[in-house]
C-alpha cells in the first residue's frame, strides 16, 4: 500500500519537474502518508463512541453554548485544507454532555473528507442524536485555501454554515448577529472584494471599484447534505468563479441593476446543475467618498 502511493506520490513530483530522490523529498512520501493518516482518523469511530459514558445528569434546562471550536479539516474537492471556528449551541433535556466530548467531535467529524455544509450538519445531528437534546444549533465559519491558494486566490474570504434543529435558541445567546430561525440548511457566502467597473461618476466608470458580494443560500432540508455524494451539493467554488467570470467584467451604472443581475446569475447556475435553493445576494460597494465609505444592495427570493 504504501509503495503504491511512493509511487504515485514520485510521479506526481516528477510530473511538476520535481527530483524525488533529491535529499529532501526521498522520505516526503512516507511523511506525507503519516500526515495524512492523521488528518483523516475520523474515520472508524462512531459519535457515540467518542461520547462513551460522558453524558451527565443535569436539571438545568438552560442552553448550553461552546462557541470559539477550533476545527481543522480537508476539502473534498481539492484535498485542500479549510479551518476555523464552529459555534456549538444545545438544549438538554436532563443529561448534559461532558464538554470537552463536544470538541472531540467537532474534531470526530472534522477529520475526514469533507464538505463545510455537510460537517455542520453530521456535528448538529450527532449532538441532537447523543445527547438527546431538545434543540441544536450549529455555526461554522472557515477558510478555505482552494479559494485562497488557487482559482480566485481571495484570501480574505470566509464561508460561514450554520445548523438548526428542534427547538429554537436565543439568539442573543449564540454570539452572532445571524442565526438563522429557518428550519433549512442556511448557507453564507462571503467573498472578498473583488473589482467592478459600477457607478455613475465619471471616475467610477473609469476605474475598477472593489465590490463586495455576500451570498446566502437556504437549502432544502431534503437536500442530502448528510450523504457522501457530490452529487448532493452545490460547488460553491465554481459558483463563485462562474459569477466573477460573467458579471464581474462587465459595466453597470447601478448598484441595484447589477446585483439583480447576479442574483439571476446565480439562478442561472443553480438550474443549470438541477440545485434547488432560496438566493439572497447583497452586494457592497467601496466608495472613496470622504463621507460615505460604502453602499449596498439587496435582492433575494427570502427576507
Ligand atoms: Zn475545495
Amino acid at each position: 500500500m504504501e509503495k503504491s502511493i511512493t509511487e504515485c506520490l514520485q510521479a506526481l513530483f516528477r510530473q511538476c519537474g520535481e527530483d524525488p530522490q533529491r535529499t529532501g523529498l526521498v522520505q516526503t512520501p512516507h511523511r506525507f502518508l503519516q500526515s495524512f493518516q492523521e488528518c483523516t482518523q475520523g474515520y472508524g469511530q462512531t459519535a457515540e463512541e467518542v461520547v462513551g459514558g460522558a453524558l451527565f445528569p443535569c436539571d438545568n434546562p438552560a442552553p448550553v453554548v461552546i462557541q470559539r471550536i477550533p476545527f481543522f479539516s480537508l476539502c473534498e474537492h481539492h484535498l485542500l485544507p479549510f479551518f476555523g471556528y464552529g459555534t456549538v449551541a444545545y438544549l438538554p433535556s436532563q443529561k448534559v454532555l461532558g464538554v470537552s466530548k463536544v470538541y472531540r467531535l467537532v474534531n470526530l467529524f472534522a477529520r475526514r473528507l469533507q464538505l463545510q455544509e455537510r460537517l455542520t450538519q453530521q456535528i448538529g445531528e450527532a449532538i441532537q442524536r447523543v445527547a438527546q437534546a431538545r434543540g441544536v444549533w450549529v455555526e461554522m465559519r472557515g477558510e478555505h485555501l482552494c479559494v485562497a491558494m488557487r482559482g480566485v486566490q481571495r484570501t480574505d474570504s470566509q464561508m460561514r454554515t450554520f445548523f438548526q434543529s428542534g427547538e429554537r435558541i436565543d439568539s442573543s445567546l449564540l454570539g452572532t448577529e445571524n442565526s438563522s430561525s429557518e428550519n433549512q440548511n442556511h448557507l453564507r457566502v462571503i467573498t472578498a472584494e473583488l473589482p467592478m467597473k459600477i457607478g455613475c461618476s465619471q471616475e467610477e466608470q473609469r476605474t475598477m471599484t472593489p465590490v463586495q458580494m455576500v451570498l446566502e443560500l437556504k437549502i432544502p432540508s431534503s437536500y442530502g447534505t448528510c450523504s457522501d455524494d457530490l452529487a448532493q451539493t452545490v460547488d460553491y467554488d465554481a459558483l463563485v468563479q462562474w459569477v466573477y467570470q460573467t458579471i464581474f467584467h462587465k459595466r453597470f451604472q447601478l448598484l441595484e441593476y447589477a446585483t439583480q443581475q447576479v442574483h439571476q446569475t446565480i439562478r442561472q447556475f443553480l438550474q443549470d446543475h438541477h440545485r434547488k435553493a432560496a438566493i439572497r445576494v447583497t452586494l457592497i460597494k467601496k466608495l472613496t467618498h470622504p463621507l460615505v465609505q460604502e453602499s449596498q444592495f439587496t435582492i433575494g427570493d427570502f427576507a
